[in-house]
């Protein structure tokens, strides 16, 4: 079987990250490759000694490898089916599949499933798809097919979204579309309520899952309040504070696409309620006039450092931006405060929290410590998978 695959041989002493199930190999920790090798290829990787440690794909970049699997196995159907399978197994355990409540979940995490590269979401009837990493790419349409023989007929099309997230110097020209059957945008209900999703023209897949724990926990805060949710996007955290008894609702982002989402989907679910406002502003401009408007703020940003070399700006960024709201919120407010971006740790996040804090002079104390739901899991071996960041705090 060695034969099949290209095998690379780890420097000495650079096999112990992956003896601990990382499922990354950097580029500079490879000694030689012992044959040819395209992106994509499926390589075995080998310590100095020549230890077999792990399967996966390899591909150009600092990470070179991304390892599916630490023992010795062929990357046949039926693996694929089986790793598939054991991601469905934690959605079940989780209390995701046929849930009457919530249609929209993530099938697959990445590393987080021990599928470096793939991120497989559903949207009630319909798989979206995003790859990650060119060898998962090349088996989309493997994959589509396998999800079709695992959900039979719940699952009516699949669509690969991979366009903006696999590496552009691969030049594989990527077109998104149907793998399989077709759908239109669909209307989800997560915990009942109503989204519009349109996984072609949306951000990421279509749709924040990753919010839902935490838009529920804002439910429960809303009561008599007058909420601002800034960075809204589709407009989730908003009509979970309406549903939880906000006075008043103000929802706010800087893309007017996203406002005419967010108005739909409020629509959706509260038709003619006139708590509801939706407004397309700028989020530091808007919040520096805000003196004691609102008793509850969210603050749901962009991801402000994409890479490590972005760092240093991310946290200025978070820092300024949490010491606006909380200098402006009314005494007794809570704010819902986040970071996505991956390279920004939960620490360095808090820190910067508490530096906007400081600058306000206000007492704050943190009630919450929020992190991605069940259905983006972490592999412990795999601390980089916590991207989601969160803290629910209360301002005196
Ligand atoms: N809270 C949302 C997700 C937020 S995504 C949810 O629960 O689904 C981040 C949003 O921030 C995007 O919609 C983007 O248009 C918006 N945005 C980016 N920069 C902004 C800025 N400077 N001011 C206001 N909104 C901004």
């Amino acid at each position: 079987m060695d034969n099949n695959f290209t095998k690379i041989i780890l420097k000495s002493g650079k096999e112990q990250s992956l003896l601990r199930f990382h499922p990354w190999v950097f580029s500079g920790a490879i000694k030689q490759i012992n044959g040819k090798v395209d992106e994509g290829d499926v390589v075995k990787v080998y310590s100095n000694s020549n230890e077999f440690l792990g399967i996966g794909h390899y591909q150009i970049g600092s990470i070179a490898v991304r390892i599916f699997s630490f023992d010795d196995i062929e990357p046949n159907a039926d693996f694929w089916k089986s790793k598939l399978n054991a991601a469905l197994n934690v959605r079940k355990a989780i209390g995701l599949i046929d849930n009457d409540e919530t249609n929209v979940f993530r099938l697959v995490h990445g590393e987080g499933d021990g599928l470096p590269g793939l991120i497989i979401d559903i949207y009630k009837g319909t798989a979206v798809l995003q790859m990650h990493s060119i060898g998962m790419f090349l088996i989309r349409k493997e994959i589509a097919a396998y999800l079709k023989e695992i959900f039979g007929d719940r699952l009516v099309a699949v669509y690969d979204k991979s366009s903006k997230t696999i590496p552009f110097k691969a030049e594989l020209n990527p077109v998104d579309g149907f793998l399989l059957g077709e759908s239109d945008p669909v209307v989800v209900s997560e915990y009942g309520n109503l989204f519009q999703v349109d996984w072609a023209e949306g951000q990421k897949t279509g749709f924040f899952i990753d919010q839902r724990e935490n838009r529920y926990l804002l439910q429960h805060y809303s009561k008599g309040r007058d909420v601002l949710n800034m960075f809204c996007y589709t407009g989730g955290f908003s009509f979970f504070a309406m549903k939880g008894g906000a006075k008043l609702v103000h929802s706010v982002d800087s893309s007017s696409k996203a406002i005419e989402l967010t108005k739909t989907n409020v629509e959706l679910n509260f038709p003619d309620d006139n708590r509801h406002e939706a407004i397309v502003a700028d989020a530091f401009e808007y919040l520096s006039n805000i003196k004691d408007r609102y008793d509850l703020i969210v603050l749901d940003p962009p991801a402000f450092a994409k890479h490590r070399g972005a760092l240093n700006n991310a946290l200025q960024a978070y820092k300024r931006l949490n010491a606006r709201a909380f200098e402006q919120i009314r005494p007794g407010g809570i704010v819902f405060t986040f970071s996505c971006s991956q390279v920004v740790s939960r620490e360095k996040f808090r820190e910067a929290v508490f530096s906007g804090a400081a600058i306000s002079g206000r007492s704050v104390r943190i009630l919450h410590q929020l992190t991605q739901p069940a259905d983006h899991p972490i592999s412990i071996y795999h601390p980089e998978g916590e991207y989601l960041k969160g803290l629910v705090l209360y301002v005196e």
